[in-house]
């Protein structure tokens, strides 16, 4: 269904050439005062927005549409939020943030490798979910591509790939986060903070943190395509940084 615009703007909904384009928002709860509310501040903060109030909707326009970032309830009516973010996560690595009624659901989310980015509790304030939003965008898309024509790297921010010697590596999310944070960067040594930070919302989390193992799955990737050339470089003790050409 088509969210109703409290405020539509002409830039809410309508692409207008020439000018960047707006983050699209995917909004899957079931309950309409809520997605209401979410529509309201994301529109005025200049984000098109989609609403769906059934987890087969959203899936439906999640892959056939693009969307930038997902704001998942937990508790839909025909399916958990949970087991939406799975079947999500095997074709999508999209910014997902969960919606959840109970501080139990909280643990689920930080404690299970469901791959989710960020939560919110219910009550909250949409201008909070705003501030999430813009914060894990700015966080998973770089402002500009700081490689090179002639680099054996091209990254496609806005699609979330990178292409390594003419061929798209097929990367999971976290791989995808500290390899784009290592791009914007050529040959600067980024410590394990660092890339926990360019990866991780909240490093404190108990989310997933083991950056040398995502190093060794991006290593992997890129040998199965180029096997004499190994572009990540270990510094020891410091961190890593990644050869370009
Ligand atoms: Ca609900």
């Amino acid at each position: 269904m088509i969210a109703p615009a409290p405020s539509l703007t002409p830039q809410s909904g309508l692409l207008i050439p020439g000018e960047p384009m707006d983050d699209r928002i995917l909004i899957i709860e079931d309950e309409a005062a809520i997605a209401d509310a979410l529509l309201y501040a994301l529109h005025t903060e200049g984000f098109a927005t989609h609403w769906c109030a059934l987890a087969s909707d959203g899936m439906a326009w999640l892959q056939g549409n693009p969307v930038d970032l997902v704001i998942l309830d937990v508790g839909l009516p025909d399916e958990n939020g949970f087991e939406l973010c799975r079947r999500i996560r095997r074709f999508s690595s999209v910014p997902i943030i969960f919606l959840t009624a109970r501080k139990e659901e909280v643990d689920r989310i930080v404690g299970l490798e469901l791959g989710a980015d960020d939560y919110v509790v219910k009550p909250f304030s949409p201008r909070e979910i705003s501030a999430r939003v813009k914060a894990i965008l700015r966080r998973t898309r770089p402002a500009a591509d700081a490689i090179g024509d002639d680099s054996w790297f091209h990254h496609e921010p806005q699609q979330r790939r990178i292409r390594y010697h003419g061929q798209w590596l097929d990367l999971t999310r976290y791989e995808y986060l500290i390899l784009g944070a290592l791009l914007r960067h050529p040959g600067h040594v980024l410590s394990r903070d660092q890339l926990m930070d360019a990866a991780w919302d909240d490093p404190g989390a108990s989310l997933d943190r083991a950056v040398d193992t995502h190093i060794k799955g991006i290593r992997m990737k890129l040998k199965q395509i180029l096997p004499e050339l190994d572009p990540v470089v270990t510094h020891r003790g410091l961190g890593y940084s990644l050869k370009t050409r």
